[in-house]
């Protein structure tokens, strides 16, 4: 068998069947929820920032014929991480985006990160934040599970080619929307430090399509949890986020458009 012909004939049809050029839906997931209120610092509870960024994000989205907006939860209410998999899933999202903020033992800490999976090792404090934010759903066994490896040598050759370009274009297509928000971030001087990172998070890690889970800021740092409470700052964040989403969309749409000239 031809194997470098029919991945190339199969990464044109998986091209084909993208959705890029039609609405893009989002399921956007603010973090934690209920009796899980994730980092609390002072007055400032993360279940509950994340939610309003993610509320003022959707009316940015909805308004916006390109996209097509869900969310994980719309209220402060408990909502299982596996929860959050299954309904991006359940509803065939495009892009799958989770909001978090973060927490740092040193005060100093500060910035926006945004973490995707790309299966190479995460550094420490990637991991120690990953087994936070996973709410110990998971052993350290599980945790390996999800960071790496695969098993296509025991499938057949096509339904590994199929799978192993789908990674592919999951993992590049995160990546770049990583790269978006990063230069969305990059454009404003007074915006606060942007990162990328990766780390096994449950939610990006068992999620099929490209996913990515953003850390709108540390809680633990006096000067960023004053922002992170104010209704601009947190349009602000939201707005930036659309704007990448913008690009990103923008830039899928021109890949496509080109892959099928
Ligand atoms: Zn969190």
């Amino acid at each position: 068998m031809n194997f470098p012909f029919l991945k190339r004939s199969l990464g044109a049809l998986l091209i084909l069947c993208s959705p890029s050029a039609f609405a893009l839906h989002i399921m956007l997931d603010p973090g934690h929820g209920g009796v899980d209120t994730g980092a609390v610092y002072g007055g400032a509870k993360e279940a509950d920032l994340v939610l309003k960024v993610a509320q003022k994000l959707q009316t940015l989205l909805a308004k916006d014929e390109k996209f097509k907006v869900t969310m994980t939860r719309t209220n402060d209410r408990n909502l299982s991480l596996p929860e959050r998999v299954k309904m991006a899933e359940g509803t065939k999202a495009d892009l799958f985006v989770s909001l978090h903020a973060n927490a740092a033992s040193d005060q100093r800490a500060k910035g926006v990160e945004f973490f995707f999976q790309n299966n190479l090792p995460p550094d420490e404090d990637a991991l120690f934040l990953a087994s936070q934010e996973n709410q110990m759903v998971l052993n350290s066994r599980e945790l390996h599970d999800i960071s790496g490896g695969d098993e296509l040598s025991k499938k057949g050759d096509v339904a590994a080619i199929v799978e192993d370009l789908h990674r592919q274009n999951r993992l590049s297509s995160s990546l770049r929307l990583t790269q978006a928000l990063t230069q969305v971030w990059g454009t404003d001087n007074n915006a606060a430090q942007a990162t990328i990172k990766q780390a096994p998070f449950y939610v990006i890690s068992k999620t099929t399509m490209p996913s990515v889970l953003i850390e709108i800021g540390f809680l633990t740092n006096p000067r960023e949890a004053k922002k992170l409470v104010s209704a601009e700052y947190q349009n602000d964040l939201a707005q930036k986020i659309y704007t990448a989403l913008q690009s990103y969309k923008e830039k899928m749409d021109n890949h496509t458009a080109k892959s099928l000239n």
